[in-house]
């Protein structure tokens, strides 16, 4: 069942391909990419200022174009799933007023790394998008669609090259343009993740440590329910409003300043909803750097319980699991050899990922295949009310986490 998917090469192959049917004329003068992302552990704790724990993967946006000489932007996206048209065209303001956001709105998330990019103004240019990061999928397809357009302005023309603030500008991005008030993670890792490490990233600091991950006893399997979310929705910014509410009530600057203690103490002066969302991020920081802490000494064990625990903290507590989420994570707990699994990405559909022993791997994925068949059945179309679940899974090769062209 595991599906496998298109190399870095054969995106850019395919973009080219793109970019010669649309624009003809001579080949593109610049390609480049930067990958999607899988969050191990730490969710909904970036923009909590917590620690996030996730990797770099082989899954990877390519940019491919050319400058032009007027003020002029054309861009095309051939990624079949973005529903809307995959042609825009729009004039750069030449009197450095801002680009506002409109439609297609996949087209958002590139208006707003132009908008923030550290050098300008930004030339004219002709640019096709290729990508293999489900859309929507919990894997991080808008960060790598920001940071990869950053990139290719870097080579139309370059900025100081400084890496945190153009992670940081494509974060802005989607705060302004794309209306999503992201955490720093996606957009963080997306420009420093490195091939067979997860990456501890303090969202305070700014500091990243890289964890080794290349145990070839290790399996890293990723399963995608095919339930779309839709983060620009009004409950992660209910989430974050939560969150800073919690907070303040507790006088502190972030939830990364409290403690359980603190929030039993305040307890009589919250809801039980914001009580609860506060837990979950206090408890899920600890967590996180327990678990990169286990993760650097090999107890994959610890590790997978502590996955376990987050899942069950953001079904139960933080609420933005969904059934679908709940159904492969807990058939994956059901087979010997995997030692954890959890919903990744902001929630509400998406993927999950689990850690496993290597040779668990066939097994895994057919005992999922069939736990997924009897949940369709049961839940199946003649149900309006609920979506069905269509497996995808590809399992990460952890020598290989990702390559840059
Ligand atoms: P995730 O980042 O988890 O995939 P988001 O909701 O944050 O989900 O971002 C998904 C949105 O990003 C898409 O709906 C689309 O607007 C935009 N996007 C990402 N990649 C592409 C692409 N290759 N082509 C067009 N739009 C894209
Ligand atoms: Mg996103």
């Amino acid at each position: 069942m595991a599906s496998s998917f298109p190399s870095v090469q054969q995106l850019a192959a395919e973009a080219r391909r793109v970019y010669g049917q649309v624009f003809g004329g001579d080949a593109p003068q610049v390609a480049v990419c930067a990958p999607g992302r899988v969050n191990l552990i730490g969710e909904h704790t970036d923009y909590n200022q917590g620690f996030v724990l996730p990797m770099a993967l082989p899954l990877v946006t390519v940019v491919v174009g050319s400058q032009t000489s007027g003020q002029d932007v054309t861009i095309v996206t051939a990624t079949e799933e973005a529903d809307e048209p995959r042609r825009v065209d729009f004039s750069l303001p030449s009197d450095g007023s801002p680009l506002s956001p409109g439609l297609p709105s996949w087209a958002n998330y590139v208006k707003g790394v132009i908008q923030h990019y550290r050098a300008p103004p930004v030339p004219g240019f002709r640019a096709v998008i290729a990508s293999s990061v489900p859309l929507g999928g919990g894997l991080s397809s808008s960060a790598s669609l920001e940071v990869a357009f950053y990139t290719f302005l870097q080579q139309l023309k370059p900025d100081d090259g400084d890496k945190v603030s153009k992670a940081v500008a494509c974060q802005q991005a989607e705060h302004t343009h794309a209306g999503v008030p992201c955490g720093i993670m996606d957009q963080f890792v997306s420009v420093f993740g490195r091939e067979g490490h997860a990456l501890l990233i303090d969202c305070r600091s700014l500091e990243a440590t890289p964890v080794p991950l290349a145990d070839p006893g290790l399996v890293i399997l990723i399963t995608n329910s095919n339930v779309k979310h839709s983060l620009t929705g009004s409950e992660y910014p209910m989430r974050r409003r939560q969150c800073e509410e919690a907070a303040s009530i507790l006088g502190k600057a972030s939830l990364r300043d409290a403690t359980m203690k603190d929030l039993e103490e305040a307890r009589a002066r919250l809801d039980d909803v914001t009580y609860q969302r506060a837990r979950h991020v206090i408890e899920e920081i600890d967590r996180t750097a327990r678990a990169a802490e286990a993760l650097k000494r090999g107890a994959y064990k610890e590790f997978g319980k502590l996955m376990v625990e987050s899942h069950n903290s953001l079904r139960d507590l933080y609420e933005v699991s969904c059934r679908e989420l709940d159904e492969l994570v807990s058939a994956a707990m059901e087979v010997e050899g995997v030692f954890g699994s959890r919903m990744t990405g902001g929630g509400f559909g998406g993927c999950t990922v689990t850690l496993l022993q290597a040779h668990a791997i066939d097994r895994t994925t057919l005992h999922i295949q069939v736990r997924v068949l009897h949940f369709n059945l049961r839940h199946g179309p003649e149900n309006y009310e609920l979506r069905t679940c269509s497996v995808q899974a590809f399992t990460v090769d952890l020598f290989c986490t990702w390559r840059a062209f």
